[in-house]
């Protein structure tokens, strides 16, 4: 079990690197293919040396090596964060088919936070294609499962549905709370997380409304000032993939007759 965790946290931090181009380059609308990484500042082609996940950062101490402009700390945190959770989730589902679906989870999470905490954006390039991805892994995984707790295969297409209608009527009632980019993340939510996914939502909500009253008391923003809902949404399903079936339990729990 060991290596398998040093393994995910190098695939994670390199994973992470490019995830770092994309919360760069897609809300830009560039490529995230070419051209090669390069400092925003001067242009300076980044050698290979310079372009090591984490160990790079340190050895130029988060400056460009030509032109000494600082390194957002964005870029080591994005690949520490994404190598960290590959490790979690492979102490949390193993070495099963379980895990892929969830690896490709994190790292859209992490995108779909920092760009749209950024440009108050959730890019339909990466959240649609995902989703499209998510819901075939689910069903392909419910209808191969062995163990019969696995959830049925049509919870899964079922729940996407049903979140990304849920955020729709949100939206026509409280037209400036959200936009069509948290409908479609919601669905997309759905079609990975199943019925854990009304634990992401309702931890998504709570979280959201503890910032928002925390900024608003704190004086960073009006009552009346917008704050980007992808970021909690991202968090509360994080935490409802590692932890959704323990917290859905804790709650029903809550309803069980002391006797059982
Ligand atoms: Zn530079």
């Amino acid at each position: 079990m060991i290596p398998t965790l040093i393994l995910l946290f190098v695939v994670g931090a390199v994973t992470g690197s490019f995830l770092n181009v994309c919360i760069y380059r897609l809300p830009r609308r560039e490529s995230v293919i070419a051209p090669a990484s390069h400092c925003p500042e001067c242009d300076r082609p980044l050698n290979w040396y310079d372009n090591i996940p984490l160990v790079s950062y340190l050895a130029l101490r988060g400056k460009c090596r030509r032109c000494g402009t600082s390194i957002p700390v964005r870029y080591p945190l994005v690949e520490l964060l994404n190598a960290v959770l590959f490790v979690l989730a492979g102490w949390r589902f193993g070495l099963t088919a379980e895990l892929f679906p969830a690896l490709l989870l994190i790292s859209t999470l992490i995108v779909v936070f920092f760009i749209d905490l950024e440009h108050y954006i959730i890019p339909n390039i990466v959240v649609l294609p995902v989703a499209a991805v998510g819901v075939t892994a689910m069903v392909a995984i419910s209808l191969s499962a062995t163990d019969p707790d696995f959830p049925s295969w049509w919870t899964f297409p079922l729940a996407g549905v049903a979140s990304a209608g849920f955020f729709f009527l949100i939206t026509l009632i409280f037209p400036k709370g959200m936009g069509m980019g948290d409908v479609k993340l919601a669905g997309m939510l759905g079609f990975f997380l199943g019925r854990s996914v009304t634990v992401g939502l309702f931890l998504g909500f709570l979280l959201g409304a503890l910032v928002g009253i925390g900024l608003i008391a704190a004086g960073r923003k009006g009552r009346k000032s917008r704050v980007p809902f992808g970021p909690f949404l991202a968090v509360g399903a994080l935490a409802a993939l590692f932890f959704g079936n323990e917290l859905m339990q804790l709650y029903l729990g809550l309803f069980d007759s002391p006797e059982g």
